[in-house]
């Protein structure tokens, strides 16, 4: 048995590409999944879907730029479930575009939800996991946030800085048993790029998307880092497609 049976996993962007894989991946492993994200239909699609394989699953609607709507959702995890054990901080937004284009509202959203988000999501549960002294925290980074490309300026911003986030918190939270992953995806087939507004710049990755692999290589990375014994730690995983050179 894989050590994710019976945990209670609260999943931001559960609503397509990788969260929508993660569900199934994680509930089919016995996980009970709190699936978050705006789309109601999609969520509620999704727990139809999970309930008819057998699995556990409710839904919140939930937008990661409103601290108290994130607050919220760990509120409500507990009331259901009477615990929380992982929560995957995995909603994001990609709309790359080139610095002098000043796309202001753009980079004020990717900070508001690939970074605000993510420490939302860890200021609602942190408490509550430093008192039961464990619990698992998974942030979605990006190979993004490893290297820098033309146009990326501010999305690999964002997910450096969750790099940043997700070590600091392994570092002051190792003591309180709190084990925390950071994820980082290369190309992957999901709806990502619906958030590219530059033309250009969509059609400049043509060439890397066409290597993208399934949502699901990157949900079963994060069943690896979960079903670890409590006592392991994994930190960091990067999975790309094979043929991805950065
Ligand atoms: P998708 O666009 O398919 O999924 C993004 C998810 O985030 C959706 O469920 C969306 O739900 C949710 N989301 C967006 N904004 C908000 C918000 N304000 N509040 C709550 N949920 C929100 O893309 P992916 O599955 O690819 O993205 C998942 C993560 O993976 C992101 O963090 C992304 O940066 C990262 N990543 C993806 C890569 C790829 O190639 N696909 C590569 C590297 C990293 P809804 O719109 O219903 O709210």
């Amino acid at each position: 048995m894989l050590n994710v049976e019976g945990k209670v996993v609260i999943l931001t962007g559960a609503s397509s590409g990788i969260g929508e894989a993660a569900a199934e991946v994680l509930a089919n492993n016995g996980a009970k999944v709190v699936l978050a994200a705006r789309r109601e239909e999609r969520l509620a699609a999704l727990k139809s879907r999970l309930e008819k394989q057998g699995c556990t699953s409710v839904i919140k609607v939930t937008d990661v730029s409103s601290q108290e709507e994130v607050k919220e959702l760990a509120r409500f995890t507990l009331d259901t479930f009477g615990q929380i054990d992982v929560l995957i901080n995995n909603a994001g937004i990609m709309p790359l575009s080139y610095l002098h284009e000043k796309k202001i509202t753009e980079w004020e959203q990717m900070i508001d939800v690939n970074i605000k988000g993510v420490l939302y999501g860890i200021a609602a549960v942190l408490p509550y996991m430093r008192e039961r002294k464990q619990g698992h925290i998974i942030n979605v980074a990006s190979v993004a946030g490893h290297i820098v490309f033309q146009s990326s300026a501010v999305y690999s911003g964002t997910k450096f800085a969750v790099r940043a986030i997700t070590e600091g918190l392994r570092q002051e939270e190792a003591e309180n048993n709190i084990r925390a992953t950071n994820i980082s995806p290369g190309t992957v087939a999901t709806e990502l790029l619906n958030t590219i507004t530059t033309e250009e710049v969509r059609k400049s990755l043509d060439d890397v998307v066409k290597l993208a692999i399934p949502a699901k290589a990157i949900a079963d990375s994060i069943l690896y880092a979960i079903s670890q014994p409590d006592n392991t730690a994994v930190n960091e995983i990067i999975v790309r497609p094979t043929k991805q050179e950065i």
